[in-house]
């Protein structure tokens, strides 16, 4: 296949809230901006239901419909946006090449880089063999193909204490696998899922397979205080551990922080290579908001407009 080569002013990596948002900045200020969604178009807001904290939409609002809003504002102001995946960088010289697809290398004066962050897995073989066939990461995409059924989801962080109350509301069980003795959730959240009466949590739990030919038919789960092991007889099962960035093609490059976060210099979104420029949760591990996202990927355009004036590159 021939490999095609395409030199664009400001180049954007990802499609949520912060790229969108960073494209449309950088559009608005006439830099011409190319975007690649990547492989989920629209970022982790497109397998959300209902999104009621961010600003602006007093009644809440859609996570799908609002990333369709954030995309038609950034095509407004002329974003080149595409279908495309980032599979690899070369940060060597002033100009900064990004494959796509591997099939086709980009070379930009600038980058912002808005890959986000993607799901974590437990790393078990039967949750990696049942994966789409009752095991998933998200819970307000597929609980609906478990309603009146008995699931359980693993995790005990905010998004394991909302799905599970989500969960509860269409399944008949919902088992909660905690591998400690508290939860690391907010009290409020922990609140709900004590007060909701179809979750059972199980303390001090781990997973130790997914149970199922085709499709599960259970999990088991050990105690690690006593060692006894016992399984749940569940359709569904969902992992609500966390998240990791998504920047394995950067870490020959970029600093990350000990959890792969890209290190950005404080109170900026410049990494330590000039012209490339870090957004969203990608390199936020603490708030990782769309409201924040979003204002991390405006300054990121800002960010990218001056260092190009500077460079006398506009
Ligand atoms: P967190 O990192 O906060 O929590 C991950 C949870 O998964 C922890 O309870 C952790 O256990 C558990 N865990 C991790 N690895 C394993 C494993 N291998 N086996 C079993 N359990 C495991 O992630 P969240 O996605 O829950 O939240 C991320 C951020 O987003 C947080 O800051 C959170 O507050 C925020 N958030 C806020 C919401 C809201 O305000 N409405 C909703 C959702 C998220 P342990 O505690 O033992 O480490």
């Amino acid at each position: 296949m021939s490999h095609s080569t395409e030199k664009v002013k400001v180049l954007i990596i990802g499609s949520g809230p912060a790229g969108y948002t960073a494209a449309i900045y950088a559009a608005r200020a006439d830099l011409k901006p190319v975007l690649y969604q990547g492989l989920q178009p629209g970022g982790q807001l497109t397998i959300t239901t209902e999104v009621e904290n961010y600003p602006g939409y007093p009644e809440g609002t859609m996570g799908p419909e609002m990333m369709e809003d954030f995309r038609k504002q950034a095509e407004r102001f002329g974003t080149d946006i595409r279908f495309g995946y980032a599979t690899a960088v070369d940060f060597t010289g002033p100009i900064h090449k990004v494959v796509i697809d591997g099939e086709k290398t980009i070379e930009a004066e600038a980058v912002i880089i808005a890959t986000g962050a993607s799901a974590k897995w437990l790393g078990l073989e039967s949750e990696q063999r049942l994966n789409g066939f009752g095991v998933s990461a998200c819970a307000t995409c597929d609980g609906y193909f478990f309603r009146k059924q008995d699931v359980a989801i693993v995790g005990a962080g905010d998004t394991a204490a909302e799905e599970a109350t989500y969960l509860a509301k269409l399944c008949n069980k919902v088992y909660m696998i905690v591998r400690r003795s508290e939860m690391r959730a907010s009290k409020a959240m922990q609140h709900r899922v004590m007060n909701t009466p179809n979750i059972e949590i199980h303390w001090n739990s781990e997973t130790v397979e997914v149970i199922g030919e085709k499709t599960v038919s259970g999990v088991k789960i050990k105690n690690v205080q006593t060692g006894e092991t016992k399984v749940l007889h569940v359709t569904g099962f969902f992992v609500a551990i966390g998240h990791s960035p998504n920047t394995a093609i950067f870490k020959d490059w970029l600093e990350l922080d000990e959890n792969g976060y890209i290190k950005t210099k404080p109170g900026s979104t410049y990494t330590g290579i000039p012209g490339v420029f870090a957004a969203g949760d990608v390199q936020d591990h603490i708030y990782r908001q769309a409201v924040t996202a979003a204002g991390t990927g405006c300054m990121a355009a800002i960010d990218a407009e001056r260092w190009l004036a500077s460079q006398e590159k506009i």
